[in-house]
């Protein structure tokens, strides 16, 4: 297709080739099953166990609290799940916020429905949580405290560091779901005292079907994957070689390239910005200006509809999302907007454009004009039908 311009870096990455190329080996040569003693045996065990420290490296952990998973999502199940069945007996209570990834708000879902009661946080016009909030919400029964650390949808930065410290001050475990921060932000889990911590390779650039789950030693958390005992015994199934090395490659290269390539990307994400701000009017930027992901943009335009506007897009060349990957194609409301602003998609639609490694200015000034060609048309077709 002609002059596509990808602005999707929130839902997928490619895979680099440099990370694709370590893999490859491990889909044949080196093909054995980590947990064999013979020699092709060894070298994935090998490998599966550098890519542990490379991950431990990138967020301030040891290898040891490393636990390979299929992605986020199983990340984020295995955190609240396996901490809510660790902890029976204890309190039965969890807090979290209105505007979580599906993969935190439905395991806390399911958790109510089996008796345990889930604070839901509001937050602010900028989609920020309060730590003040999660304080007062903490009571004897709090068995677990979960807040993103980058929102998906708008990109807020939440405040971990100080949401870290009141769960520490109470010794209540902090869950984040970073799969959004890591390679955007510097993730700290001893710095921001998280005991949990989700992230994925297919958003930064590795592939996808991988991620890993951070858990603090001494952290009390049963198993939701049983049978063998590999990732000592916490997650069942023979290792995804290929896929954590993957994970192993892109997150060193995230980290090590970090400075140079968010300040790149973040020049980009600031003159989209300014740029539709300034041209189309009617537009409104959803989430902080400053507090937020590097690659992250998200606008509401009014008098547009959410699905036209991204069909048009599409036929232009632009790809971009309506919100989050996993809810578009459901009619539902984006339960971000709805937190921040209730009511607003009703009086316009929104779109979220997010910025990775090939972007280019000549990117984000094309898409900025398509997007006012586009904005345009459809308030004037708009206006036309309504007389
Ligand atoms: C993409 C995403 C997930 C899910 O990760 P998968 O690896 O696709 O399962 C979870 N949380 C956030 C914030 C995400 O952006």
């Amino acid at each position: 297709m002609k002059n596509r311009i990808y602005l999707d870096y929130a839902a997928t990455s490619p895979v680099l080739p440099e990370v694709l190329a370590e893999m490859l080996p491990y889909f044949n040569g080196k093909f054995g099953n980590p947990s064999g003693v013979y020699g092709t045996a060894r070298e994935a065990r090998q490998a599966v166990e550098q890519a542990r420290r490379q991950v431990a490296e990138a967020i301030g952990a040891e290898p040891g609290e490393i636990y390979f998973t299929s992605g986020g999502s199983e990340s984020d199940n295995m955190a609240i799940q396996g901490i809510a069945r660790a902890a029976s007996g204890r309190g039965r209570h969890i807090i979290t916020s209105r505007i979580e990834h599906h993969a935190v708000l439905n395991p806390c879902r399911q958790l109510e429905r089996e008796g345990w009661q889930v604070t839901y946080l509001p937050v602010d016009r900028f989609g920020r949580v309060s730590p003040e909030d999660v304080e007062k919400a903490v009571t004897p029964d709090t068995a677990l405290i979960s807040i993103m650390s980058a929102n998906n949808e708008i990109g807020t930065l939440e405040p971990v560091g100080e949401i870290g410290r009141i769960a520490g001050a109470h010794g209540i475990p902090f869950h984040t779901d970073a799969v959004q921060a890591v390679g955007c932000t510097d993730v700290d889990v001893r710095r921001d005292n998280i005991d949990l911590l989700s992230l994925s390779a297919h958003k930064i650039y590795g592939p996808k079907g991988t991620g890993a789950l951070y858990i603090r030693r001494g952290t009390r958390i049963e198993s939701l994957i049983r049978g063998g005992a590999q990732e000592r015994g916490l997650r069942a199934g023979t290792e995804n070689t290929a896929g954590i090395v993957g994970l192993g490659a892109a997150i060193r290269i995230a980290k090590a390239d970090m400075a140079v390539r968010t300040e790149a990307i973040r020049h980009l994400r600031d003159r989209m910005i300014r740029t539709t701000l300034e041209t189309i009017p009617g537009s409104c930027l959803n989430g902080p200006a400053e507090e937020r992901l590097c690659n992250n943009c998200h606008f509401s335009f009014d008098g547009v509809e959410s699905e036209t506007l991204l069909l048009r897009m599409d036929l232009a060349g632009v790809a971009a999302s309506g919100g989050s990957a996993c809810t578009s194609g459901s009619t539902e409301p984006s339960h971000v907007l709805e937190a921040i602003r209730p009511g607003s998609e009703k009086t316009g639609g929104s779109i979220r454009l997010t910025l990775g490694r090939e972007t280019t200015e000549a990117d984000v000034d094309e898409a900025v004009r398509i997007m006012r060609e586009i904005v345009t048309d459809l308030r004037n077709l708009r206006s036309v039908l309504l007389k």
